[in-house]
């Protein structure tokens, strides 16, 4: 699925009546919820079919798309659903059983094929559901036109229409600092590029964003700490502020500008960094963090880079997936402690920087030492050495969970 993202322009009026179809979307969704809760038996078409009683009932939310109120009724159902998969694969702790939604600063409503329209020039949306909020200028980076199935020359009105069969779903997203509009495409997105025979692993720390097993270091972006830093400040100042006063309300948007600042500056490293190495690898292996515990970690320095990574994560393998290239997640036991050159145990601390052999005398940096085990263990995980693989086996390996080999789910993790 690709997604193309443009800024809504216009008067304040008009982003009234989005907030409108907003707060309908998710009066949609709750009400979905509750139906769900109140009776039993209830699935994906009883709640399609509740949203025409919804309609009959109340007014506002005929005002809603018909097809936007199916989207939030199919929103409901996949919270349900997502709960229903949890349970049946008997996942450990919380289930994630359905909650509604408040009222927040970031909101959504999303259209399907209707209830808007495009101008001519691609440069204007115009909704025209019950809330009538009329037509916006489009600001972006992303010219609409970029996105062409095949040359159309000659016959623009077909080529328009052809066009607009591609948008599946648009979404109006509201966030701290404006109204955006999402235009979705159902399009597997497949590139061609050349084999470079050369394969990595990458082993990421606190201090360096990562070491590959080549011994090449990527550094933690500055600008990412420096808006931690401010962040961490404003957080100070609203929790001095009077709960409903002009001053907080003031406040929370300004962090909330900034939450979205450092985001959009964490994901711009994020896909740039793991382009960069996708091109550039036929096979790229790291280590399968466990990062929902990480983030709970209380050191800041520890929570901003767990985050990276796992943007840089998906990154990689949606980049991996793109220029079918192989990319595994490997157990991450004992990558530190082994000697890449003989493979044997060699203990050490946390503190302990050099990876010291006293086996065969190999020394090499800690992290370097650890990438290069990570790539081994990618390797032997994947059965294929030097050779670039095949899309649908990267998709294959995607799919499943990595393996643990056996040498690793004998040995416990040492006691710290
Ligand atoms: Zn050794």
């Amino acid at each position: 699925m690709l997604v193309f993202e443009a800024k809504l322009v216009g008067t304040n009026e008009q982003y009234g009546k989005l907030d409108d179809a907003i707060r309908t979307a998710r009066f949609v969704r709750n009400s979905c919820l509750r139906y769900w809760m109140d009776n039993k038996d209830i699935d994906k078409y009883d709640l399609s079919a509740y949203c025409a009683v919804l309609a009959a009932s109340f007014e506002f939310a005929k005002n809603l798309n018909s097809m936007a109120r199916q989207a939030s009724a199919e929103r409901a159902w996949s919270a349900i659903s997502r709960f229903y998969d949890n349970c049946k694969k008997g996942k450990p702790g919380k289930k994630g059983y359905p909650r509604f939604r408040k009222e927040q600063t970031h909101g959504s409503v999303e259209y399907k094929t209707s209830g808007w329209r495009l101008s001519e020039d691609r440069r204007c949306i115009t909704f025209s559901d019950g809330f009538e909020a009329g037509t916006f200028k489009m600001w972006g980076t992303r010219d609409l036109h970029f996105y062409r199935q095949s040359p159309t020359e000659g016959d623009p009105p077909a080529a328009l229409a052809h066009q607009l069969k591609q948008f599946k779903r648009v979404r109006v997203v509201r966030r701290a600092d404006g109204y955006y509009v999402q235009f979705c495409i159902d399009q597997e997105r497949l590139e061609k590029r050349e084999p470079t025979a050369h394969n990595v692993g990458i082993d990421v720390g606190i201090t360096l964003f990562y070491t590959d097993s080549d011994g090449q270091t990527v550094a933690n972006p500055r600008h990412l700490r420096k808006s931690e830093k401010s962040l961490k400040r404003l957080q100070r100042r609203l929790s001095k502020t009077k709960k409903g006063s002009k001053n907080r309300a003031k406040f929370r948007n300004k962090l909330a500008r900034k939450h979205l600042k450092v985001s959009r500056q964490r994901k711009d490293f994020a896909i740039k960094t793991a382009r960069c190495v996708v091109m550039s690898n036929d096979l790229v292996a790291y280590e399968d963090l466990k990062v929902r515990n990480m983030v709970r970690n209380r050191h800041l320095a520890k929570s901003i880079s767990d985050a990276a990574w796992t943007q840089f994560r998906t990154w990689v393998e949606y980049f991996g997936k793109v220029f079918g290239v192989v990319t595994v997640a490997v157990p991450p036991h004992y990558t530190s402690q082994n000697c890449s050159n003989c493979g044997k145990v060699v203990k050490k601390s946390l503190s302990t920087r050099t990876h010291t052999c006293h086996h065969c005398g190999h020394t090499q940096d800690r992290d370097w030492n650890a990438a290069r085990n990570i790539l081994e263990r990618g390797l032997r995980t994947v059965g294929h050495t030097g050779t670039s693989t095949s899309v649908d086996e990267t998709d294959q390996y995607l799919s499943e969970e990595t393996p643990s080999s056996k040498s690793t789910r004998r040995n416990r993790k040492p006691k710290k």
